[in-house]
């Protein structure tokens, strides 16, 4: 079992026991069990074969009760608690708790008072005009609908691993790659496309459809197959000769519409482009490799991130392809919770887990009284937090803080201790329900405050979860060239916020861009990955990237206001 599996498993029973009414510390402690193990780059089950339940409870988190059911899982498959759990509600009000904008106290109310008990019930209900809320409902339940089959990018990427690692135990295995939307770094994926290079298929396809996460087989053929992973996720496996690797992998990373257009232009030619080459008459003239399928087609090599239809073509036959960002480019992470606050880890444990990452610097950055849930500071306890910030041999430690921008645009602090920070992150955790005017001049006055950096998470959306609040990007944008604040690409697969396309726009611009993990423990410092996707799908270079700058030149460019 995933990790993602487990900890769906442990967001259920809390939703079950908020239904049951149970204690809320309790409840919580399943929350935040789901968190710290969706986050952990260990695989739980293999924590627990190499150290056994005292190597579970030492996960942040984690204590005997929840490392015990963890054990009760990986032995028997199932957990006792909950099945029996799940009997004492019908299943569709447990649907209903996972509508966005339901909880289970308003599912326990619609149940009782308007015998509300479906999906479908509730859908009803709020287009008659029969409950609170119902344009909020309705969104919600029209969220839902969208994300169906579409994994986050984090879920999609260890599944795919997971196959790749299996895989590359068969002999005769030349090369195998991800591809599809995983590969373009989308940030959802609907199935996996894995592509293999072998001139003996038959025992590739037997592995594949053999593979311990594999639920059902939809097709098996000699070179290609299909099976549903237990997690629902769809992955397709093909095998092609070398010959036609680079035409296969153009192939299958699409996108569509990217797709159409080579074949479009190999027509243009008198060519035939198919998964197995390019083609003058039955003769393959090229596709054994990408780069030599663009080359043959007069254009600069298109990264995978690109192909999107979004003017890749022609920057290409211009040569005017960015050299995009990478993460090893990155010099630091400018967002990220301690124990202090809601994280897991303490500061000298994230700045050893950052160094180790090869980062020059860290900032800091806890939360700030108004954020209640997260235990955020008052500014007397910052400052004693602050403290506490000292340099790590081999890292620099900045003092930061996120701080809340109130309902009103002002600051959760006052300037004097704001002043006291080395760099400060901003951001909305409170009153999302806003006219977008008003939500735009809110975050416009938070910028004028000649103390703050960087504006976090911009758009509040959680992916599949939370819709973003309204606001208005564009004016954003521009405020943030004006006032010299720099906008963060979250780079938490939940977030990734902002996104590529605004990524793009902020380029266009002129506006500096951060990509920065908002990490709650050490393992989620590994998250960056995710957002140099997101940059890169929004071509951002390195230049475009502030925390690609050394620590001097980072602070002097901020500092700038
Ligand atoms: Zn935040
Ligand atoms: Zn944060």
């Amino acid at each position: 079992m995933q990790n993602s599996e487990f900890a769906k498993l442990f967001y259920e029973i809390s939703e079950l026991l908020e239904l049951k009414n149970e204690n809320p510390f309790k409840i919580r402690a399943y929350q935040k069990a789901a968190r710290n193990v969706e986050d952990l780059s260990k695989n739980l089950t293999e924590i627990y074969k190499s150290d056994g339940l005292k190597g579970l409870e030492e996960i942040p988190g984690i204590g005997k009760n929840i490392a015990e059911h963890i054990e009760e899982i990986i032995k028997t498959g199932k957990l006792k608690k909950y099945e029996s759990l799940k009997k004492e509600f019908p299943r569709g009000l447990i649907e209903l708790t996972n509508i966005p904008g339901m909880g289970p106290k308003t599912a326990i109310k619609l149940r009782k008072e308007l015998g509300i008990d479906s999906v479908k019930k509730l859908e009803a209900a709020a287009k008659a005009g029969k409950i609170n809320n119902a344009a909020n409902i309705l969104r919600g339940i029209d969220l839902k609908k969208r994300s169906r089959g579409r994994y986050l990018i984090d879920d999609a990427a260890s599944h795919a691993e997971l196959i790749v690692n299996e895989l590359k135990k068969i002999k005769g295995i030349k090369k195998i790659l991800p591809c599809g939307s995983l590969r373009r770094g989308q940030e959802t994926v609907g199935d996996l496309d894995i592509l293999v290079v072998s001139e003996n298929p038959g025992p590739v396809m037997d592995a594949f459809t053999r593979l311990p996460y594999v639920k059902n087989i939809l097709a098996k053929g000699k070179t290609k197959s299909s099976v549903i992973l237990k997690n629902g996720m769809q992955a397709d496996l093909r095998v092609v000769p070398e010959k036609s690797f680079g035409a296969a992998a153009h192939y299958f990373t699409g996108c569509r519409a990217h797709n159409i257009h080579i074949r479009q232009l190999a027509q243009k030619k008198g060519w035939k482009v198919s998964e197995y080459g390019i083609f003058k008459g039955k003769k393959q003239i090229g596709g054994e490799t990408e780069e030599d399928l663009f080359e043959k087609f007069g254009l600069q090599y298109i990264p995978p991130e690109l192909r999107e239809m979004r003017g890749e073509f022609e920057a290409a036959a211009k040569d005017q392809i960015p050299k995009l960002v990478e993460l090893k480019d990155i010099k630091g992470d400018l967002h990220m919770h301690t124990k202090a606050t809601d994280g897991a880890n303490t500061i000298a444990e994230m700045a050893e887990a950052a160094k180790k990452l090869g980062y020059e610097y860290i900032l800091i950055t806890d939360h700030t009284k108004s954020t209640r849930v997260a235990h955020g500071l008052t500014g007397k306890e910052m400052l004693g937090h602050l403290g506490k910030i000292k340099s790590i041999k081999g890292i620099k430690v900045l003092a930061g803080v996120e701080v809340d921008i109130l309902k009103d645009g002002s600051l959760d602090y006052p300037d004097e201790i704001l002043k006291q920070f080395d760099l400060v992150v901003a951001s909305i955790h409170s009153n999302f329900k806003m006219p977008k005017e008003q939500m735009t001049a809110r975050v416009i006055r938070a910028f004028q405050n000649k103390y703050v950096n960087i504006f976090s998470h911009p758009t509040g959306r959680l992916i599949n979860e939370r819709e973003p609040y309204q606001i208005d990007l564009e004016e954003i944008l521009k405020a943030a060239k004006k006032y010299n604040v720099a906008i963060e690409v979250n780079a938490h697969p939940k977030r990734l916020d902002l996104t590529d396309i605004w990524c793009k726009r902020a380029k266009e611009l002129g506006v500096k861009v951060v990509v920065s993990t908002d990490a709650h423990s050490t393992d989620q410092l590994q998250l960056m990955k995710y957002g140099i996707l997101t940059a890169r799908r929004g071509w951002l270079e390195k230049k475009n990237v502030l925390n690609c700058l050394s620590h001097d030149k980072l602070l002097k460019s901020l500092h700038a206001k």
